[in-house]
């Protein structure tokens, strides 16, 4: 039921016999409420409901395995589809810092496994099973929102909050398992209901995408009216290094996508944010930042560097901190502004498809 857009299910209730009134309750009771069952969605009428009851489930995310990090700033869910895929989802907390209050963050999969085949990710090495449906790309986030909830009402701040602050699930990104912009319209239609003002109503500025660098639906993304924060997995400032890593680059390199990034950003107006993860003596050497200076330099970007979580197989280790702040130091001195981004609930296995591969033996 969740892979309806709005206007869909409205159309089927209508048809059915309702009147559209209903579906917006019955879309309200499914994303707002965060109602699993028909049973007491008395407002529809009995043929409708009985109809509805027979042709869909609302919900359909089995949760196998779930597991908090040691610091509780992390929580990990393994979920097993109908058809016996597994997929993994994230739950990030962040305490208040200066004048930014509480956020969560969920991180979702888009696709079970994943066709490109980037060697440092476990993802990656585990290949592509298939593209996640609409209602199972915003299943995984309302999981997340009944424990947020849950949270929200245990703790006694939950009671003082301001009136209309949202608390529950604040952000979500698409860095879990798989490609989205390779599952474009699943991951467009979820994006929409996430966002619907009568439903999670989560803000689109607090969505964001990440791509392993799709130029043709990078340049399509940047028409689809929606200004959600793209970023965009660079790990590379020359082809050769990063057609090492990145077999996605033998299709569209660097020159493509950075072209495709400058035309996302003259059509949008907004930065893209580009993703370096830190590989020792791959990628980090002082000469290699200074190159990814010179190729992002005038452009509306903010790059985030982030010390590989090494995968099982992979050969990869995290760069020291010199190396770090060097690296760092020497996009700053292109006028590259960046963040190091240390990754939550390393412990609990939160890195993109690592629980997966760990429990089903990456089969
Ligand atoms: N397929 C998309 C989104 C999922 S991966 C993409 O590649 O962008 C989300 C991010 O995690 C990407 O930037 C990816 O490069 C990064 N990533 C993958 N494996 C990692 C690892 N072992 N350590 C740190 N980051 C990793
Ligand atoms: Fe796929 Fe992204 Fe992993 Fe690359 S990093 S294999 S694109 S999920």
């Amino acid at each position: 039921m969740r892979d309806l857009a709005r206007s869909d299910l409205e159309a089927l209730v209508v048809e059915l016999g309702d009147a559209p009134q209903r579906a917006r309750q019955l879309w309200r009771a499914m994303y707002h409420e965060l109602r699993e069952s028909f049973d007491d969605m008395t407002f529809l009428s009995t043929p409708v409901r009985e109809a509805l009851q027979e042709r869909f489930v609302i919900g359909s995310l089995e949760s196998v395995y779930y597991a908090t990090s040691e610091d509780g700033t992390a929580d990990k869910a393994l979920f097993r589809l109908p058809d016996g895929e597994l997929i993994e989802t994230v739950l990030m907390r962040y305490a208040p810092d200066g004048h930014r209050k509480v956020r969560r963050t969920v991180c979702v999969s888009t696709q079970a496994g994943c066709a490109w085949g980037c060697t440092f990710c476990a993802t990656g090495q585990q290949g592509f099973r298939r593209h996640l449906s609409v209602g199972e790309i915003v299943s995984q986030v309302l999981f997340m929102e009944r424990i947020a909830r849950a949270e929200d009402a245990a703790s006694s701040e939950g009671g003082r909050r301001s009136a209309g602050e949202r608390r529950g699930v604040t952000n979500v990104v698409f860095m879990g398992m798989g490609e989205p912009l390779a599952n474009y319209e699943n991951t467009l239609g979820s994006i929409r209901t996430l966002i619907d003002e009568q439903g999670l109503h989560i803000g689109v500025r607090h969505v964001t995408l990440s791509t392993v660098g799709l130029v043709p639906q990078i340049v399509r993304l940047a028409d689809e009216g929606l200004p959600l924060n793209l970023a965009v997995s660079l790990h590379a400032a020359d082809n050769v290094t990063r057609s090492e890593t990145m077999p996605v680059n033998r299709r569209y390199p660097i020159e493509q996508l950075v072209e495709a990034c400058r035309t996302y950003i003259e059509k949008t107006s907004r930065r893209i944010f580009f993703e370096y993860v830190l590989l020792h003596g791959q990628n980090d050497s002082v000469e290699q930042a200074a190159a990814l200076g010179r190729l992002l330099r005038g452009v509306l970007c903010h790059v985030n560097l982030i010390p590989v979580n090494p995968t099982g197989e992979g050969p990869f280790q995290r760069p020291t901190r010199a190396c770090r702040t060097a690296f760092q130091q020497t996009l700053r001195d292109h006028g590259v502004p960046s963040t190091i981004r240390m990754e939550k609930g390393i412990d609990i296995n939160a890195g993109c498809g690592q629980l997966r591969a760990r429990i089903a033996g990456g089969a």
